[in-house]
C-alpha cells in the first residue's frame, strides 16, 4: 500500500515526499483511515512502530479540511500530551514536518526550562499543542492556555505517564477538556488502571494493535555478556574497540552510573556524553544533536531520558546494567532496529542482576544468547539461565567479540514470540 491510497491530501503527500516515506507502516495504514473518519481511536503501539505520524497525518487533515478563518490568536484546536519533554519534541517536529504545506501552527511546552519563550508562542495562538503534564497544568493554571475549543485529544504513552507518575497529572488534565471531543489513546501495554482510563476516555474506539514486543525483538540481534559488576566498564571499553559499533546508546540504571560511565569513556578517548534527569534541557539536546550528527560515538542514558528518543540508523544498544521493570528492555533495544532495519542489543549481566535477566527472558519468550569468550568473564561461574525458547541467531551481522555459548540454548529453531 502507498500512502497515496489513503485519500490524503495533496499538502500532506508533498510533504511525505519529503520526509521520504513512500509506504504507511502496519499502526499507519489501520489508524489513519479511522482517524479520518473521526473514531475514537485505542491504539496499542510503542515508540519505533511509526505511531506519530499515524496520529499526526490525520489530525493535520482532520484541521485544513475543517480550517476556518479565525479572528485573532489561533485557538488550540488539538492537544497531544506525552510523558518526556524528548518525545514531546519529537511529535512537535513531526507536526512540523508533515504539516509544513498546510499552514497550520502548532508549538510544544514542557517543564525544566523558562517558560516565557512557550507563553510568548502561546499569546499568538497555535492550532496544535503538543505538552508534558506538569508544564500544561501549570500554564494552565496561570491563564495562558484555554482548551474550550479543543476538537482532538491525543494521550500519548499512557502506560509510561502511569510508571512516571504522571496518572493524576493526566485525570486533572482530562477534567478540562470538552466532552464532545475526539479521543486517541496510545499506549504499548495495557495494565489494568490503563484500560480503566481508556474507557473513561474513549467513546466506541476502534481498536489497533501492533506487537511491538516481538517484531521489536524478532528485528534486533541479542547477545548477553555475564560479567562481575566490576569489570563492567572494561568490559565496555573492550567492545567498544570493535569499528562496527559505529554509534551505541548505553543505558544504566542511575544517573551517577551514566556519570561514571561517561567519564571512564573520555578517560579512555570515546567520544561520549550523558543524558539524564540532572542535566539541564539544553545539555540534554545538545548531547542528542551531537550523537545524531554523529560527533559522539556513544550516548549513555537513563530509562526516562531516553524514554521515545529517536535516532535514525543507531546501530547498537549497549544495557550496562538490565533494567529492572522487563517491558523496558524491550523499550531499550527497541532504539535500535527501527522502521524495518536490523539491529543489535549488548546486554551485561552481574551476579546480582539474575532475577532481573529470568524476567526480561520470560518475557520475550527466549533465552538471549550468552557471548562466553571474552576477556572478563563472570569470576563465580556456578551460574544458569532460566530455560526459555532459543533465539537463532542471524547470520546477517556481525557478533563483534567472542562467540554465542550454543550449549544454554535448546534449540536454534527460532518460532515462538511472545507479546506484551
Ligand atoms: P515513531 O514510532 O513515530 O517514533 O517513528 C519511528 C521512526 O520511523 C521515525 O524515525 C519516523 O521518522 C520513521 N517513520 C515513520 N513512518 C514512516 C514511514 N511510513 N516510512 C518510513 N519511515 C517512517
Amino acid at each position: 500500500m502507498a500512502f497515496k491510497q489513503l485519500d490524503l491530501i495533496d499538502p500532506i503527500l508533498k510533504a511525505l515526499v519529503t520526509e521520504g516515506y513512500t509506504t504507511p507502516t502496519p499502526i499507519q495504514a489501520q489508524s489513519i483511515p479511522l482517524i479520518l473518519e473521526e473514531r475514537d481511536l485505542l491504539g496499542c503501539a510503542q515508540t519505533g512502530t511509526g505511531k506519530t505520524a499515524a496520529f499526526a497525518i490525520p489530525i493535520l487533515q482532520l484541521l485544513y479540511k475543517n480550517k476556518t478563518e479565525e479572528r485573532g490568536p489561533h485557538k488550540i484546536k488539538v492537544l497531544i500530551l506525552t510523558p518526556t519533554r524528548e518525545l514531546a519534541i519529537q511529535i512537535d517536529e513531526s507536526f512540523a514536518a508533515y504539516g509544513k504545506h498546510t499552514g497550520l501552527t502548532h508549538t510544544v511546552i514542557f517543564g525544566g526550562v523558562s517558560q516565557l519563550h512557550q507563553t510568548n508562542i502561546l499569546r499568538r495562538g497555535v492550532d496544535i499543542l503538543v505538552a508534558t503534564p506538569g508544564r500544561l497544568l501549570d500554564l494552565i493554571s496561570q491563564g495562558f492556555i484555554d482548551l474550550k475549543f479543543l476538537k482532538i485529544f491525543v494521550l500519548d504513552e499512557a502506560d509510561r505517564m502511569l510508571d512516571m507518575g504522571f496518572i493524576h497529572d493526566v485525570k486533572r488534565i482530562i477534567t478540562k477538556l470538552p466532552a464532545k471531543r475526539q479521543t486517541l489513546f496510545f499506549s504499548a501495554t495495557m495494565p489494568p488502571e490503563i484500560q480503566k482510563l481508556a474507557n473513561v476516555l474513549l467513546t466506541n474506539p476502534a481498536y489497533v494493535e501492533v506487537t511491538p514486543a516481538s517484531s521489536t525483538v524478532d528485528a534486533i540481534e541479542q547477545s548477553l555478556y555475564h560479567v562481575d559488576k566490576a569489570n563492567k566498564l572494561s568490559l565496555l571499553q573492550y567492545l567498544l574497540k570493535d569499528k562496527e559499533i559505529v554509534t551505541a546508546l548505553v543505558f544504566t540504571r542511575t544517573k551517577h552510573g551514566a556519570d561514571k560511565v561517561v567519564k571512564f569513556l573520555h578517560k579512555n578517548e570515546i567520544t561520549a556524553a550523558a543524558i539524564h534527569g540532572n542535566k539541564s534541557q539544553n545539555a540534554r539536546q545538545h548531547a542528542l544533536s551531537h550523537f545524531k550528527s554523529g560527533n559522539l560515538r556513544v550516548l549513555v542514558a537513563t530509562d526516562i531520558a531516553a524514554r521515545g528518543i529517536d535516532i535514525d540508523d543507531l546501530s547498537h544498544v549497549i544495557n550496562f546494567d538490565l533494567p529492572n521493570v522487563p517491558e523496558t528492555y524491550v523499550h531499550r533495544i527497541g532504539r535500535t532496529g527501527r522502521a524495518g532495519n536490523t539491529g543489535i542489543a549488548i546486554s551485561f549481566c552481574d551476579a546480582e542482576e539474575r532475577t532481573e535477566l529470568k524476567d526480561i527472558q520470560k518475557l520475550i519468550g527466549l533465552n538471549i544468547p550468552v557471548i562466553n569468550s571474552h576477556p572478563y568473564p563472570l569470576s563465580n561461574t556456578n551460574f544458569s539461565t532460566p530455560s526459555a525458547p532459543a533465539q537463532k541467531p542471524s547470520p546477517k551481522r556481525s557478533r563483534g567479540f567472542g562467540s554465542y555459548d550454543k550449549g544454554k540454548s535448546r534449540n536454534f529453531s527460532g518460532g515462538r514470540r511472545q507479546s506484551n
